[in-house]
């Protein structure tokens, strides 16, 4: 028998498996949250289904879609990997950025977007097809994925009804602008429309209008929403459930993607403050914590393979994405603008991949690495590079295991020159690392070999 290989203990399949842990609680959360509301259409005075039920039945219908896709692909294609994790978190990230909750300000008309069951089923069904097939696996044949499947999807399938966002006749009071200044007092102020539009619904059919002081606004938008994000339910959920899926996989998730995301949207909302007067902590808290920007940041800005590889990059990233979205929701009062921001900021990866790269050094610095683990040679289950920078973050002489190989696999000498694979000592501690078990070690050493017969 074969000796026992020695990893770090992380492997893909338990990254994925630890997100979906995470996203499964938020989707409970929201659930549970949402079950105190069945919103009632306000043209036929009918009743919805529960929004707690439609929560779970669209997180059960996009992860079986994504699953059974995934394993319909892996039957009949053969180089296609079976990924069913990934496909589960994929399915739950659909659901989960998915908006439902009719808010009381509303009219359902044709023209609304799908806010609630049977449609959000379809909606999100067709979501999940469509970014599992076209962005996910196709986009992954392209040997990286440029833009965050589940974000791209959303946007080509909600396209027709981008419009009703911003059309008044499906709103009894019309959807305010951020330029200007902000504030809660008398009926027609923003926090009075805040309440009206992500406040409990239930009281509100009956007749209570809801308070629209400080602490109630803030309650809503960090506690309980009613509408948006059906992830973005709870603020607080999302921070804490975020920070612990951080913390366990700390090497391989980039959070400093959602720290410079957080810090630049608090800069920004001050300079908006400064612009347009009002109340700061009301400007802040809205671009904080509404469920698009929140859950966004923590779940679906963090996506490895579409975000970039090194810390200045991830750092730039976050920053843009934060100026976009308060730019889209400033002047374009497209609350939920952080879904485009994040398309565009992804185009922009392969260029960020290049800044912040660390100078190649011949001396060795030994780095920390994380815990290991034996496994069975038959048990080394390998994938795709998933992009998360670890191999990078581990070499003890600065190098960029990841981009070496894909020159080698390329043979692109004069890539493999530059990325100064010479410098190469064989340590081993990138395929250590590596999650997704690629041989990095085996083809750098290849790649300098090469290099020295040139
Ligand atoms: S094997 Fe080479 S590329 Fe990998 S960590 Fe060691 S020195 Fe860096
Ligand atoms: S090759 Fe590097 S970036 Fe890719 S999965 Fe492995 S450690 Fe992460």
């Amino acid at each position: 028998m074969s000796k026992p290989k020695d990893y770090s203990w992380m492997t893909k399949d338990k990254l994925m498996t630890y997100t979906f842990i995470a996203l499964l609680i938020l989707a409970v959360v929201s659930a549970v949250i949402w079950s105190q509301v069945t919103p009632i259409d306000t043209v036929t005075g009918k009743p919805f289904m529960n929004l707690g039920l439609t929560v779970a039945l669209d997180c059960v219908v996009a992860v079986l879609i994504a699953v059974g896709i995934d394993a319909f692909i892996y039957k009949i294609a053969s180089d296609s990997p079976l990924n069913t994790m990934s496909a589960a978190v994929f399915g739950l990230i659909v659901a989960l950025s998915y908006s439902l909750g009719v808010p009381a300000m509303a009219t359902i008309e044709e023209s609304m977007l799908p806010l609630a069951a049977p449609q959000s089923f379809v909606y999100v069904a067709l979501i999940t097809l469509v970014g599992l097939v076209l962005f996910k696996k196709l986009q992954g044949l392209a040997g990286r994925k440029y833009v965050n499947p589940a974000a791209a999807a959303k946007l080509v399938i909600l396209l027709p009804f981008l419009y009703a966002v911003f059309v008044p006749k499906d709103h009894t009071i019309n959807i305010p602008t951020l330029a200007t200044n902000l504030n809660y007092s008398g009926t027609s102020s923003f926090g009075a429309w805040m309440q009206l539009c992500f406040g409990n619904p239930g009281p509100i059919s009956k007749g209570t209008l809801p308070g629209y002081t400080a602490s109630d606004v803030f309650q809503t938008l960090f506690l309980d929403k009613f509408h948006g994000w059906t992830g973005g339910a709870s603020a607080l959920a999302v921070i804490v459930v975020g920070i612990g899926l951080f913390i366990v996989a700390r090497r391989y998730i980039k959070w400093r993607i959602t720290a410079a995301y957080l810090g630049v949207t608090v800069i920004m909302s001050m300079l908006m403050f400064a612009a347009y007067g009002g109340d700061p902590a009301l400007r802040l808290m809205f671009e904080l914590f509404i469920g698009s920007s929140i859950f966004l940041a923590f779940f679906m800005a963090t996506d490895p393979a579409s975000t970039p590889l090194t810390y200045t990059g991830q750092i730039i990233f976050g920053a843009g994405l934060a100026i976009i979205t308060v730019l889209l929701q400033t002047f374009a009062s497209f609350y939920g603008g952080s879904i485009v921001a994040l398309v565009i900021m992804n185009l922009t990866s392969p260029v960020l991949d290049k800044i912040g790269r660390l100078k190649p050094s011949t001396e060795t610095k030994e780095p920390k690495l994380p815990k290991a683990k034996a496994f069975a040679p038959e048990k080394v289950k390998t994938y795709q590079c998933i992009r998360c920078g670890a191999c990078m973050r581990v070499c003890c002489h600065k190098l960029s295991p990841i981009l070496i190989k894909q020159a080698f696999d390329k043979q692109d000498f004069n890539a493999m020159s530059k990325l100064n694979a010479d410098y190469c000592t064989g340590c081993g501690h990138c395929s250590y690392v590596c999650p997704s078990r690629i041989d990095l070690k085996g083809s750098i050493l290849r790649a300098k070999a090469m290099l020295r017969q040139q």
